[in-house]
């Protein structure tokens, strides 16, 4: 009996029983006058729920569904049904598209949603900074409107775009982007844009160090080259000969001192972070450092070592050495005859400092920033005079950064220069362990 259908049907069937009796008993008039009162109140139920229902369709909300009575009450506790469904499912979509646009706004790279007249119907943060396009104001507007660039209108135009372009944008100080665009679904398209600055940028820097290192092999192996034609065409006396020979060696030495500074500097790229527990002896390093500056030097300079006592450092010990004995041997060749070099060790603020100081030639302002950059030197004939390769600074600097020390370089041109390298605490560590190390070793 649950069945709507069958409960209107009892209802109607009940009501023509109750006006059959009463046709018998009263008379057939009050049969059917009762049975068109039943009629008529049957009649009224279904038209104040079907008005109830038309009041509810035209603003249709959970909350407020109307009650039914009789077969309405069935029929609306199943829309009631259908209707949060629907309105789950309703949920459930927005929600998807709110991650979609989510992880859309979390790209760094530039995405545009354009329609079939390349207009924009959506973008992410990116776009705003890659082009300058805001979701705020531009939607709808052609994308070759927002973006005018020459190169940029005719890509789009084209229409073939089986390859990004690159673009230099005029929004965020001049990035370098690559930007494709992508048809998709109807006529639809992606305009997606990548910051490729820093590709770039290493890009540059490979080529250069190539043309570099290639330049400065070049020139002594010409020498070399000539020295040795010569030494073949001509017939030289001995000591003539000797004389080549010695030049010839001496361009040889040149090489591989620029070989040797590349692979010193090849190795600390690519060999893994030194550790903290291996303990760089400073004490005996200091000692090597001064010796071998006082070598390089050749009694020419006054050279002095104040070293503190009481804390080494943690990591590579072959890697500080070269650090802290390019600074000293560059303080020397800088230095002329009669100069200075002081190489100090001490405790500092945020950890541990080796000053380099020196009342050598100095070195212009300008020059300063660059300095730790390969092959770059200040002045190429002192730098070679004096057997520079021009690799010195970019080996320290490379050396301290993966120690997370960092280089200070203040400098007066013609007064001289002090080099620091600073280390920070957590790579120094205090003596008296080095001395429970060995006992216990
Ligand atoms: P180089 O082999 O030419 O010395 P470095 O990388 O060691 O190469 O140094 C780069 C440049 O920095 C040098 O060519 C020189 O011009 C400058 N420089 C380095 N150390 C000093 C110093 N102590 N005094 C003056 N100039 C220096």
């Amino acid at each position: 009996m649950n069945h709507p259908l069958l409960r209107t049907a009892a209802g109607v069937a009940m009501l023509a029983a109750v006006a059959l009796l009463a046709g018998l008993g009263l008379g057939a008039a009050t049969g059917w006058a009762v049975l068109a009162l039943g009629a008529l109140a049957l009649l009224a139920n279904h038209v104040a729920s079907l008005a109830a229902l038309i009041r509810w369709l035209k603003q249709p909300r959970a909350t407020s569904l109307p009650e039914g009575r009789g077969a309405w009450d069935e029929a609306f506790s199943l829309l009631h049904r259908f209707e949060r469904a629907a309105a789950r499912e309703a949920d459930r979509l927005s929600h998807a598209l709110l991650r979609w646009r989510q992880a859309g706004e979390a790209l760094p790279d530039g995405v545009v949603i354009l329609d079939a007249q390349n207009r924009v119907e959506w973008c992410n943060e990116g776009a705003g900074r890659h082009f300058g396009l805001d979701l705020g104001t531009d939607v709808g507007r052609p994308v070759i409107n927002l973006v005018r660039q020459p190169e940029f209108v005719a890509y789009v135009e084209a229409e073939d775009y089986a390859h990004a372009i690159p673009l230099r944008s005029e929004h965020s100080g001049g990035l370098s982007l690559s930007v494709q665009v992508i048809p998709y679904g109807e006529a639809q398209k992606l305009l997606l844009s990548r910051d490729i600055t820093r590709l770039e940028k290493v890009e540059t820097t490979r080529r250069d160090f190539v043309a570099n290192v290639s330049h400065e092999l070049r020139t002594p192996l010409t020498v070399l080259a000539g020295f040795l034609e010569t030494v073949r065409e001509l017939k030289l006396d001995p000591q003539r000969t000797r004389d080549y020979m010695n030049l010839m060696a001496e361009q040889a030495r040149r090489m591989q001192r620029i070989v040797e500074d590349l692979l010193a500097l090849s190795n600390l790229e690519s060999s893994p972070e030194p550790s903290l527990e291996e303990r760089v002896n400073v004490q005996s390093l200091l000692a090597r450092v001064m010796a071998d500056a006082e070598a390089l030097s050749g009694g020419r300079h006054h050279i002095t070592l104040d070293a503190a006592e009481g804390f080494d450092i943690a990591g590579a010990d072959d890697e500080i050495a070269s650090a802290f004995g390019n600074l000293a041997s560059n303080a020397v060749r800088y230095t002329p005859e009669g100069g200075t070099v002081r190489l100090i060790w001490r405790a500092s603020d945020g950890g541990a400092e080796f000053t380099v100081e020196d009342t050598g030639v100095g070195i212009e302002p300008q020059h300063i920033a660059r300095l730790t950059e390969r092959f770059y030197r200040v002045d190429r004939g002192r730098s070679r005079e004096t057997g520079g390769t021009g690799l010195g600074l970019a080996i320290v600097k490379h050396a301290l950064m993966r120690h997370q020390a960092t280089l200070d370089i203040q400098s007066e041109p013609g007064k001289g220069s002090r080099f620091t390298a600073r280390i920070p605490a957590r790579r120094v560590l205090p003596v008296a362990a080095r001395t429970q190390d060995a006992a216990t070793a």
